[in-house]
């Protein structure tokens, strides 16, 4: 499949000089390049691995497709929805949305299943049929998802003032959205009822935000569950498309998007940004840059540690953690989707109830089950799947686990880990396998190909050292560190992505859209009440 953008050759001559470099092309990056070009600015796109896309990016192996880090998406079921239009604007109109069926989540636990459907009304009235005594919790949860989605838009608003203004109304526009930030998601949930079984079932997907429900803030449970309360979505074409659409916008205002770039510095003298160093040594000039790849990356690993002391971003980081990591198998079948029994909904399945008990015997134990699985069927979520890829059918299914498990290969280069470490992969693929086919017994006749993935791959992909595969952990003491957000100390240096907003493809959009607003000096979220004309590839 081929990548959009250019592969980076050393002293091949980039002409001229840029706007602002973006470093890093996830959704984070491509998000704020898109909005630069859109007004008027030339952007460089710096990306380390060799596909633009970051986790949105898609692959493919023996004549089969697969996206990395996008499932379902929730909130596009209308152009309506902010949501929707966000990803118009910065795509201009370039991505199609294909609904997930009715029932887009079936959470499994201890074997029990339980569908969940899209739809508030519906969602209420399911929990309802299987837990009729806690009817009157149900509504209670429900109107608290609500009343803290609201509460969020102060929050996220005082994300694009500047640092000055921000400081002034901080405790104003957040008050209310910490009063739910500061609980735990399980703290909340045991006051409004003592089932365990109701809070495993509205819980299930916390993989979602990667932070189980005993260390998670209630807000980020909230913000995910009302994203997902009308169902999921999936990209027509897979996460590529995002890519496929995005770059010809930035490249139609002159701007450059590079892969195999690596960054290794943000120069900065006098306490302001200069430019970005590379790794094969070149250097580009530039008074603007955008880092996409993360807090801790961009701040504990491009910064040299005597500007890092001096911006005062040594405590900065130390107060935020990044989330756990996961094992994954993409899978091929030799027979189209409809025949092996997968419809589109995804399956999250837990060991039991107790999420503690689980989440504590696989980190005692690499060989005790993962303390959940998520499988989901790309090729029965895309309508255009059957048109590229006859015949064939797609599963992407990952296990949660603890990167010490893998900490012993953390030294080694990829492809040379030894003999240990795929002995370890082959025992992966098994487990998941095995796992999939008490969901979709019929897949096990048309098993193709399999690849496995662990945490390790997620520092050769997306550079995250320890597996981290949602950023920073969504805890409660994350939405307290007021210095996240696009702004940096160091002038010119700006933070785009998840980290600064919150966990997901939409949370780096959002990312995007306040490191753009940041940049330009004014609030893009307006903007995306004028949609732009679709440009062409
Ligand atoms: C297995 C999995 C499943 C997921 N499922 C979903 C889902 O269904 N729905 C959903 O909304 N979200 C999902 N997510 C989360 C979502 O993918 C992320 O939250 C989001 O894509 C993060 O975007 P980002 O731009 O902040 O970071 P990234 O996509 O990680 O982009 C950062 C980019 O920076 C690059 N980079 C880092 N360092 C350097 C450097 N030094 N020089 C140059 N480039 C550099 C990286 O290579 C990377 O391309 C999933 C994630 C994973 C891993």
């Amino acid at each position: 499949m081929q990548t959009m953008g250019m592969p980076y050759r050393k002293s091949t001559g980039i002409k001229g000089s840029f706007d602002a470099v973006v470093i890093g092309s996830g959704m984070g990056g491509l998000s704020v390049a898109s909005l630069l070009a859109q007004n008027g600015r030339r952007v460089l796109v710096l990306e380390q691995h060799n596909v633009i896309g970051g986790l949105t990016q898609s692959y493919t192996r023996k004549g089969y497709r697969w996206t990395v880090g996008l499932h379902y998406i929730g909130d596009v079921g209308s152009p309506a929805t902010t949501t929707w239009k966000l990803f118009d604007k910065v795509t201009g109109g370039g991505v199609r949305w294909a609904p997930l069926p009715d029932i887009y989540n079936r959470m499994v636990i201890g074997g029990r299943r339980y569908d969940i459907p899209a739809g508030a009304a519906p969602y209420a009235a399911a929990l309802k049929g299987y837990f009729p005594k806690e009817a009157a919790a149900i509504d209670r949860y429900l109107g608290l998802v609500r009343s803290v989605s609201k509460a969020s838009a102060g929050y996220f608003a005082q994300k694009a003032l500047p640092q000055s203004r921000a400081e002034d109304v901080y405790d104003r526009m957040c008050g209310d959205f910490h009063d739910y930030s500061d609980r735990l998601t399980i703290d909340v949930l045991r006051e409004l009822t003592a089932d365990r079984e109701l809070i495993a079932v509205i819980c299930a997907n916390w993989g979602d935000y990667s932070l189980e429900p005993t260390r998670s803030s209630f807000a980020m449970h909230c913000m995910l569950a009302k994203h997902y309360l009308n169902g999921g979505h999936y990209p027509v074409g897979g996460g590529a498309a995002f890519a496929r659409s995005i770059v010809p916008i930035i490249e139609s205002a002159g701007g450059v998007v590079l892969h195999s770039a690596e960054v290794a510095e943000i120069m900065v003298a006098q306490g302001r940004t200069t430019g970005v160093r590379l790794a094969s040594g070149e250097e580009f000039a530039c008074p603007l840059v955008i880092s996409n790849a993360g807090v801790q990356n961009t701040f504990g690993r491009l910064l040299s540690a005597q500007v890092k002391t001096t911006s005062g971003l040594d405590h900065a980081t130390s107060q935020v953690v990044e989330s756990y990591a996961v094992v994954g198998v993409n899978i091929g079948f030799n027979r189209p989707a409809s025949e092996l029994g997968f419809d589109g909904a995804n399956i999250w399945a837990h060991p039991s109830n107790d999420f503690e008990a689980n989440l504590e015997a696989h980190r005692r134990d690499f060989e005790a089950p993962f303390p959940w699985t998520f499988a989901t069927f790309p090729s029965a979520k895309d309508p255009s799947w059957d048109d590229d890829y006859p015949g064939k059918a797609t599963v992407e299914m990952y296990g949660y686990t603890d990167f010490r498990h893998f900490e012993k290969w953390s030294a080694t280069q990829w492809m040379k880990r030894g003999e240990d470490y795929l002995a370890l992969k082959e025992k992966i693929r098994e487990r998941l396998l095995e796992e999939l086919f008490r969901h979709v017994p019929a897949a096990r006749s048309a098993l193709d190909y399999v690849e496995v993935s662990t945490p390790l791959s997620y520092e050769t992909f997306v550079k995250r050292e320890r597996g981290g595969f949602m950023g920073i952990e969504s805890s409660p003491q994350r939405f307290r560190q007021s210095w996240l957000r696009a702004t940096t100390p160091i002038d010119g240096l700006y933070l785009s992505g998840q980290d600064v907003s919150t966990d997901g493809v939409i949370g780096a959009l959002v990312g995007g859209v306040l490191a753009g607003s940041a940049v330009l000096g004014r609030d893009l979220m307006r903007d995306i009440r004028t949609p732009i004309e679709p440009v062409s590839a």
